[in-house]
């Protein structure tokens, strides 16, 4: 959980998953989200908090929520649902597992009497998920970056209102994928590194797969598990959303099967198609939070597909960074596909799903949920088999596309209201890891002289 990204820039991942009986899943039945939550995640958490600490967490991360069950589930009809994961303080579904994240750190951070750097990068939602997550905490100060005019104007302000003094923005002159870069060579610099104890908190971090975990248990429960199966329709992008599903049907969740949906930047679905991973440009789109190519959490699939084999699996990685290609064999692929499907939609076709929920349900959906809605009817493998499309975003944090679709800009909840009145701050920096560097020396070096105790 501190390090975020293993040392030799490699993924952590459980050496294996806890296993779920029936009855035990049976057991989860009726019971509150926390409930839930305490119970999936309690085995990877172990005794690094006891249990009434783990469950005070818990608690005070969701108490941010507006609803008391936090991750609402909306029929839309019989056999197909919603799961809105966008109730939290910033509106999208990073907000589920980066509000326990930022608590988890602090806490343990505040017993070591340590103090760490967050740096990231964000195209969009984990950025001021993460912001928001750790805001004025004297353990930790966030270095944030995003693509300069890549990111949606209430995602940039989300990030660029938030002026307390542990909070630093930094716009890049580049793609997100440029930005991903820069995070990376940060870390790969272990000098750099260890002198601002630096920590990632984006979607490689394992726990936050973890947190994710729970609400495909707790949607599958609500639709029949233990003793039925349920699909779920994912919008992906770094696969850490669908990466958590894939883990709960390790843990014994009974779950059909997965469908990706991406956006024009369908190197996913090229890959399911294929067996061939092949990175390409990045193509702007109105689901910007999906406008990835290289998805940070395939690597934890990939392992699966690759026998769990570390050596194999970087070494594969290592010539894809080189080649821009990744191949697997007929019979990986042939595994994987029994689980998971996927498919791609374009702007045209995510505002023509926009409105057509809308004409049909009476919903409004935001362009990323859009996209796994009208992927999710491609990939009904039994109509009997429910399908749960995870909402990722409120359609507010979107509204020019939804406008677009539906005449009408949907309205920011009130606790956002002002949103557009607040104060920015920002830094602008080109596509540089130096400059970089020394503009997180600068500030850290500042913050030595800031009187206040470093923790
Ligand atoms: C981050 C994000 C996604 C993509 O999730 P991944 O875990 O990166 O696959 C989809 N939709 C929204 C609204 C997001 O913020």
């Amino acid at each position: 959980m501190l390090a975020g990204l293993a040392r030799d820039g490699g993924l952590y991942l459980p050496a294996e998953w806890p296993l779920f009986s029936k009855a035990e899943i049976a057991a989860l039945k009726g019971k509150p989200y926390r409930e839930v939550a305490y119970r999936v995640m309690q085995p990877f958490v172990g005794n690094t908090f006891d249990e009434m600490t783990f469950r005070r967490l818990i608690a005070e991360a969701y108490a941010s929520f507006d609803v008391a069950d936090v991750a609402p589930l909306k029929p839309l009809d019989d056999n197909l649902h919603l799961l809105e994961l966008f109730h939290g303080p910033t509106l999208a579904f990073k907000d589920v597992a980066l509000q326990l994240l930022g608590l988890m750190l602090d806490r343990t951070l505040s017993q070591r009497h340590a103090h760490a750097t967050i740096v990231g990068a964000t195209s969009g939602d984990t950025g001021s998920a993460a912001i928001e997550a750790v805001r004025d905490r004297r353990t930790i100060d966030i270095f944030m970056l995003h693509p300069r005019g890549r990111v949606s104007e209430v995602q940039r302000r989300q990030m660029t209102t938030v002026l307390a003094p542990n909070v630093h923005n930094i716009a890049v002159q580049g793609t997100f994928d440029d930005c991903q870069d820069l995070a990376k060579a940060c870390f790969n610099d272990l000098d750099f590194r260890d002198r601002h104890a630096l920590t990632a908190v984006n979607s490689i971090n394992f726990a936050r797969v973890m947190a994710q975990i729970v609400y495909y248990f707790w949607a599958a429960l609500k639709l029949g598990a233990p003793d039925k199966p349920v699909a779920f329709a994912v919008p992906s992008g770094n696969f850490g959303n669908v990466y958590a599903g894939y883990a709960a049907k390790q843990m014994g969740l009974p779950v059909s099967h997965f469908v990706i949906a991406t956006n024009t930047n369908d190197i996913l679905a090229r890959f399911f198609e294929t067996g061939t991973m092949t990175a390409s440009e990045v193509v702007p789109t109105y689901s910007p939070s999906m406008d990835i190519q290289i998805s940070s959490n395939f690597e934890r699939l990939l392992f699966d597909l690759y026998g769990r084999d570390g050596r194999a699996l970087a070494d594969a990685m290592t010539a894809f960074r080189a080649t821009g290609t990744l191949k697997v064999g007929a019979n990986a692929l042939g595994n994987v596909r029994e689980v998971f499907d996927a498919g791609r939609l374009d702007d045209d076709g995510t505002l023509a799903a926009i409105a057509s929920c809308r004409k049909r349900y009476g919903e409004t959906l935001d362009p990323h949920t859009a996209v796994g809605y009208a992927v999710a009817q491609q990939h009904r493998r039994d109509p009997s088999v429910p399908m749960v499309v995870l909402a990722t975003a409120h359609p507010a944090k979107f509204p020019d596309a939804v406008q677009k679709a539906t005449g009408e800009r949907p309205v920011l909840p009130p606790r956002l209201a002002d949103l557009y009145q607040r104060t920015e701050r920002v830094d602008g920096l080109p596509n540089d890891v130096a400059a970089l560097k020394e503009l997180i020396d600068d500030r850290m070096a500042a913050l030595e002289s800031r009187p206040r105790v470093r923790t």
